[in-house]
């Protein structure tokens, strides 16, 4: 399995998904799995995997896709690479994404574009992002699986846009450790999978409790595979009518209704119910993601790790900071670090940041409220349309491109799990997909919801 998947990202240059290949690790991997081989070899045993570039692996490159992490090769790997090698699983390589997953397009990465195995044509199509790289990957049969992370919808939104699977488990299920932080209290990874199966097995291998990750918790982690019995019956879905946008394409609304009817079919009882803070949510996000971006990218400072700018004769350590940090960090991080430092600056905290947090809660106060109500899961379209063409959207205004972000950030503003299941194709044939947002901790029913969907 690990030679064939190695011959076919040999194949697939043109994808640009994987972007640090381990192909000597990887045999070294599938081999050592080969002799555990039995019964009872762990529940990974000598699958191959694409691991996201901003999970920092030992000894291999993990550059968050930026040129300020040049030459970062970790002397540590991060709690969720680590229990999927002890899973059994193979690493094939590091995979594309948008520059500390940052975007919705894998436009913004140091290494180019990544190419959506789907297209129209001859135009080149986005794969989404930013797990683009593990999004086009796993389309394009260049790995069986991948991991992702999702801070405003990162996971889901690519599964979305090339026919794939992905889930964001709730805030805390996954370690953070060891992953390249973005925005720390939305940040969470996930499995990228062909199936609602496979996204239960490699779950269940992800995650669990980590005394290195304080907000990781310590929880016994379900036989997620096990619960996928297919059977809804009785389960009350929410329909929440704020999300039913001024200029919803046609398709979307057609994707949303053959979702609704799915259900029905399975016996689910569909509800309709209100979550009046939605129009809040993206606003708040662009608040409170660059604010914690811009205090976790502080470290990237030329000294640490990384990338150095060459200096002038008299230039001093502040020109040292300002010389590798204007090099170092594409126009998106930039922009969100002078965001960040804006809302957080004295005499705009309590006008933006605080007020953010604020908004926050009342957005996770809707979830509790229909949740208390006996709402077992919500049914949104994922994506406000499929895939668009690479350069279409980097251009114009980054609003434009925040706006991709509008059915997934509510789910991390309040920690949820949030699941992305293809659900059909839009006239032109390409794929679009379905979320299902769960109860906290209550990933094991949010799967067997999703897997009523496949
Ligand atoms: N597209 C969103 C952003 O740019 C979400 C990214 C993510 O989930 N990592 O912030």
């Amino acid at each position: 399995l690990t030679e064939a998947c190695l011959s076919e990202i040999d194949g697939a240059g043109a994808l640009n998904a994987f972007v640090h290949n381990t192909p000597d690790l990887a045999l070294e991997q599938a081999k050592a799995a080969d002799a555990r081989m039995s019964a009872d070899a762990p529940s990974l045993n000598g699958l191959p995997l694409g691991i996201k570039d901003l999970f920092c692996t030992k000894g291999v490159a993990s550059q968050a896709a930026s040129r300020i992490l040049e030459g970062f090769k970790p002397q540590y790997e991060s709690t969720v690479t680590q229990n999927l090698f002890d899973a059994g699983a193979v690493m094939l390589g590091k995979l594309n994404m948008d520059e500390f997953a940052m975007g919705s397009s894998n436009e913004t990465s140091v290494y180019g574009d990544a190419v959506n195995p789907w297209k129209i044509d001859d135009r080149k199509l986005t794969p989404g992002g930013s797990s683009g790289g593990s999004a086009a990957a796993v389309a394009a049969d260049l790995c069986l699986a991948a991991t992702g992370t999702d801070t405003g919808g990162s996971i889901r939104q690519p599964a979305a846009l090339t026919g794939i699977t992905g889930i964001k488990p709730t805030y805390g299920r996954c370690s953070r450790w060891g992953i390249i932080a973005f925005a720390s209290s939305l940040d969470q990874a996930g499995p990228m999978t062909k199936s609602v199966r496979d996204a239960a097995i490699m779950l269940e291998a992800m995650c669990g409790h980590d005394p290195k990750d304080s907000t990781s918790v310590d929880l016994a982690v379900p036989d997620f595979e096990a619960a996928l019995t297919g059977d809804i019956k009785g389960k009350k879905i929410g329909i929440p009518r704020e999300y039913r946008m001024d200029g919803m394409p046609q398709e979307i609304e057609d994707l949303w209704a053959k979702g609704r009817e799915m259900m029905q079919d399975a016996g689910a009882e569909l509800v309709d119910i209100s979550l009046p803070h939605t129009k809040y949510a993206l606003p708040t996000y662009y608040v409170i993601a660059p604010a914690e971006a811009s205090s976790n990218l502080a470290r990237y400072d030329g000294v640490r790790f990384g990338h150095r700018a060459k200096l002038d004769q008299g230039d001093g350590i502040t020109e040292m900071y300002e010389k590798t940090r204007a090099e170092g960090f594409g126009d998106e991080v930039q922009r969100r670090v002078m965001v960040g430092t804006y809302v957080l600056s004295a005499g705009f905290y309590d006008a933006y940041y605080n007020r953010a947090r604020k908004v926050r809660t009342l957005i996770k106060k809707d979830f509790e409220d229909v949740f208390a109500q006996g709402i077992d899961g919500i049914l949104t379209p994922a994506t406000p349309s499929a895939a668009f063409g690479l350069g279409e959207m980097a251009d114009a205004d980054p609003v434009q491109m925040y706006l991709n972000d509008v059915f997934t950030v509510t789910v991390n503003l309040a920690g949820l799990p949030g699941i992305s299941v293809p659900a059909g194709l839009d006239a032109n044939g390409l794929p679009l997909g379905l979320q299902l947002i769960g109860r906290p901790w209550e990933e094991s029913d949010l799967l067997n919801l999703a897997y009523a969907l496949e």
